[in-house]
């Protein structure tokens, strides 16, 4: 009994130890807390620059950056100053930019890029494929090796992006840890990727929602769900229906909310999402 009280003690003074380690070499090596627990990347602040630009920019949220960098006022940011930003990445890592020339198609970019065209529209948000414009930039994304698919098979709609946003029920600034796509309620979900499901039932803001555990860390979550078509535990397959979308929880209107999360973490799900078809 005795050594099952002292072993907490112990733990914890090992772990402040450890906290205050990490904050003596925070003070030595002027290198934020986060950069030894997590990945991101360096933002040198420029001219102008505030704390919601950049977290707008890195789409993360503001509220990490304070945190990772120790930030007690904002005003105190200064031009030059090396920020650490969470969970950021350049945007070239996911993809690069190609300049439409004279005579090219979607399909010959496509092909040449060994991407779909679907790919292509959808990510660029064309609102068609046959019209280009010399000179335009496309943004071909690298295809992700973790292989995510549409979460639905009708045509996927954006209705609201990954990032900062106005909250259209709570009306304030609000990070939107998901993306948003338009769903006719009864559309059918598809789980993204095999895995089991570790919760569903009901959250406010998220309604009905399903969240399934994917191998190497990653999590997806399905809300504002019609009906659960899936019991906690289960195991399910990549294309298995686990559900039918909805409009429960904080919610304007019928559409799916799909979240990726990697080690807990939420990540930009349109990196991930693979669009095959
Ligand atoms: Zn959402």
């Amino acid at each position: 009994m005795r050594q099952h009280q002292t072993q907490p003690l112990k733990n914890s003074s090992v772990l402040s130890l450890v906290i205050v380690t990490v904050l003596f070499s925070l003070v030595v090596d002027d290198q934020p807390i986060a950069s030894a627990k997590s990945s991101g990347i360096w933002h040198r602040v420029r001219k102008g620059d505030t704390v919601w630009d950049i977290a707008r920019k890195y789409k993360v949220p503001h509220n990490a950056i304070l945190k990772a960098n120790q930030i007690q006022s904002e005003k105190r940011i200064h031009i030059g100053k090396k920020l650490f930003i969470p969970g950021g990445l350049p945007e070239h890592k996911y993809g690069t930019w190609y300049r439409v020339k004279h005579g090219d198609t979607l399909s010959r970019i496509a092909v040449n890029h060994g991407i779909p065209v679907s790919n292509l529209v959808w990510r660029n948000r064309l609102k068609s494929a046959d019209y280009l414009q010399a000179n335009q930039k496309i943004f071909i994304p690298n295809l992700h090796p973790s292989n995510f698919a549409p979460p639905m098979r009708i045509k996927l709609v954006l209705t609201s992006g990954y990032g900062y946003r106005r909250h259209p029920i709570l009306k304030k600034r609000m990070f939107h840890y998901g993306l948003d796509f338009r769903a006719r309620k009864g559309t059918r979900v598809y789980a993204s990727k095999s895995g089991k499901v570790i919760r569903s039932g009901w959250r406010s803001g998220y309604g009905n929602y399903v969240l399934i555990k994917h191998a190497e860390g990653f999590e997806t979550l399905y809300g504002h769900l019609y009906i659960i078509r899936v019991k906690n535990k289960q195991h399910v397959k990549q294309g298995q229906i686990i559900a039918l979308s909805g409009n429960t929880g904080r919610s304007t209107g019928p559409h799916l909310h799909f979240e990726i999360r990697k080690n807990g973490k939420n990540v930009n799900p349109i990196h991930y999402l693979n669009l095959r078809q």
